[in-house]
């Protein structure tokens, strides 16, 4: 029996994400790591998430996953919903994720099986004492019903499709007898081997020297046409973001603060935080373009500003945005933001 792949629909909603909030309780307070998120994943898209270290975009990820370190770090409101393709022209029926207890038989069958996940650092998934072949081995086993043999097949197909060369002697390898692009390679074909239909990416190849990580990006980017799959990319990177993404979604301190389709995000970016964003980075093609760095820094989760969290950094801070928190607008069709600019 071969490994089963799913059919995907591209543009179909796969996951969706309705007012999320989650909340981490520490001896010094309680941390909004998101707060009131709603967004869209959409079959066979790359949706990008960008915004300055802690702005809740990790843990929007590790949310969708059930992963948070429960009961310290939880979703306290909104919901998540999978909407799974079609299978052998069924229908699935949707499911609430935020529903169901993170250890069920059911989230560990969406964890891996149809939401894979993959981390910057590689020994987060890998197992320094066993081979990368049996730990490839054993994700597919527990997410599909194949003999060792056709688990092993898929497992030196998915290691060639992720550029390893010679896989069928280094699928015996442990993670120390590879480089680190290679196991950053190994942990993405762990990631793909069931064929998922949404790879969740959390700054991917932000270790990586520039060359690897172009090559690793493209390679992304074909399996993810080869397989139809769904791309979730977390980065701060907006170089990667260019290259890879179809949408995009900008966060601050736990909030969405706007989204839009790529293009719209590069050459209309409506807040003024992504308008910084886009100052502070090079561009290529603008090699001449003078980089401002956004002045100030991200507020302290324990003592947020009233109003606009952007505020404090803001050129076009006005009195109101100091009072009240700015609602979602949308003024363009598909283009989200939060700003009393557009109000
Ligand atoms: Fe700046 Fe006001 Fe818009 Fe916030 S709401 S980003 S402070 S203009």
């Amino acid at each position: 029996m071969a490994v089963e792949q799913k059919e995907l629909a591209v543009g179909q909603e796969l996951v969706r994400i309705e007012d999320l909030h989650t909340q981490f309780f520490t001896e010094q307070g309680i941390v909004k790591a998101v707060d009131g998120v709603t967004f869209s994943i959409e079959q066979g898209k790359t949706l990008g998430v960008v915004g300055e270290s802690g702005c809740g975009k990790s843990i929007t990820a590790m949310s969708i996953m059930r992963l948070l370190p429960e009961p310290r770090g939880r979703i306290v409101k909104g919901k998540i919903t999978f909407f799974p393709p079609q299978q052998n022209n069924i229908n699935q029926t949707s499911v609430d994720i935020t529903a169901l207890d993170r250890h069920s038989s059911q989230m560990r069958g969406i964890r891996g099986r149809h939401i894979a996940m993959i981390f910057q650092e590689p020994m987060t998934s890998l197992n320094p004492v066993y081979t990368v072949g049996d730990q490839i081995i054993e994700a597919i086993q527990l997410h599909q019903q194949v003999d060792r043999d056709t688990a092993r097949a898929r497992a030196i197909e998915v290691l060639e499709q992720v550029d390893i060369p010679d896989p069928e002697r280094r699928i015996s390898e442990y993670p120390h007898q590879m480089s680190g692009g290679q196991r950053q390679r190994a942990m993405i074909a762990m990631a793909l081997s069931c064929y998922p239909s949404l790879l969740i990416a959390d700054e991917p190849t932000t270790a990586l020297d520039v060359t690897i990580q172009a090559k690793i990006l493209r390679n992304m980017r074909d399996l993810q046409q080869e397989y139809g799959m769904s791309i979730m990319l977390i980065t701060h990177d907006l170089g990667v973001i260019g290259r890879m993404a179809d949408e995009v979604l900008v966060m601050y301190v736990g909030k969405k603060v706007e989204q839009a389709e790529v293009r719209n995000i590069f050459h209309n970016p409506l807040h003024p935080y992504t308008q910084g964003l886009m100052k502070s980075i090079p561009l290529i093609g603008l090699k001449d373009k003078k980089l401002v760095p956004i002045t100030g820094s991200v507020p302290s989760p324990f003592n947020l500003p009233t109003g606009c969290y952007f505020a404090p950094r803001c050129p076009q801070a006005m009195d109101r945005c100091r009072r009240e928190a700015p609602p979602e607008t949308e003024p363009e069709p598909g283009h989200f933001v939060s700003c009393w600019l557009y109000k």
